[in-house]
């Protein structure tokens, strides 16, 4: 009787253990399949398909970034101006009426350089603006550098002339030199960390992604398309589809970082061929590891 017990209670045991590994292997299985289309509510606008080639197509994106890039222009320029304000008040070649003892010639010159900082971050970000909607190509490198990372010369032409003038100046005193060429030095870098485009991105890459994908969503705002529809980024807005290069033409020229990876991870993107999805995969790859690709095959 006492052996049956206990053979129920292996039995028993044994089911548990069973379940537990079934409900397991389940819940992975469940949580392995995002590819499964979950029904997400959407207001999908689809936007009109016009196959251009690839001059078109960069005429257009070159007329997007223009704005940006001549408000950029702007902003440098009165940022340069800014500066030559406070080399001018620092010098007392512009007094405004304050003598060198007076807190008013602080102050006059520290808001011009305020100003010129203010400038050049704003400039700095609508150049950045415009490249990521008319990338420049990455084929020369240290053009494409150069290019993407153009205000960082600016905020070094908007900070380091004050400072050399400012400490060769035979009139002002010490305390003033160093303090003019401290508060310079803070915003020059401030100036530098805002102006580095930390995510760049190339013309090619740009029209592969253009020529890649047959139909993408993306917002109004913001400049990467998506291609999954229940990506998160997405989930319940209103949304445009249409192919890549129409999300090009609308200024979304990168894929969204979570849709990227779950490409990597395997899904297959909305309405894209299985030989379309290999070659994506393997140009990802190639691109990834350079020249030695030949394992990704298969
Ligand atoms: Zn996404």
């Amino acid at each position: 009787m006492a052996t049956q017990k206990k053979n129920t209670a292996a039995e028993e045991a044994a089911r548990k253990a069973l379940e537990a590994v079934q409900a397991k292997k389940s819940a992975e299985k469940a949580a392995a399949k995002p590819a499964e289309k979950k029904k997400v509510e959407h207001t999908i606008t689809q936007v009109g398909q016009q196959s251009t080639n690839k001059e078109e197509l960069l005429a257009i994106t070159k007329k997007n970034a223009m704005p940006y890039r001549i408000g950029a222009v702007v902003c440098w320029v009165l940022a340069i101006v800014c500066e030559i304000m406070a080399i001018l008040v620092f010098v007392r070649t512009v007094q405004f009426g304050f003598t060198q003892e007076n807190p008013g010639w602080w102050i006059c010159w520290g808001a011009f350089l305020l100003l010129d900082l203010v400038f050049v971050i704003v400039g700095s970000q609508l150049w950045k603006k415009g490249n990521h909607l008319d990338p420049a190509s990455a084929k020369n490198k240290t053009r494409f550098w150069l290019h993407n990372n153009l205000g960082i010369f600016v905020a070094a032409l908007c900070f380091i002339p004050f400072i050399i003038i400012a400490l060769l100046d035979k009139n002002a005193d010490k305390k003033a030199k160093t303090w003019a060429a401290v508060i310079a030095a803070v915003a020059l870098a401030l100036g530098v960390t805002t102006s580095i485009d930390y995510n760049p991105i190339s013309q090619e890459e740009m029209l592969n992604n253009a020529a890649t994908y047959e139909k993408v969503y993306w917002l109004d705002k913001g400049e990467v398309f998506h291609a999954f529809d229940e990506c998160q980024y997405v989930h319940g807005k209103e949304l445009n589809t249409g192919s890549g290069e129409e999300a090009v033409k609308a200024g979304k020229t990168r894929i969204c970082k979570v849709c990227e990876k779950k490409i990597q991870d395997g899904l297959v993107p909305d309405d894209m061929n299985e030989k379309e999805w290999t070659d994506l995969l393997n140009s990802a790859a190639q691109a990834a590891s350079g020249a030695a690709s030949g394992a990704a095959a298969d």
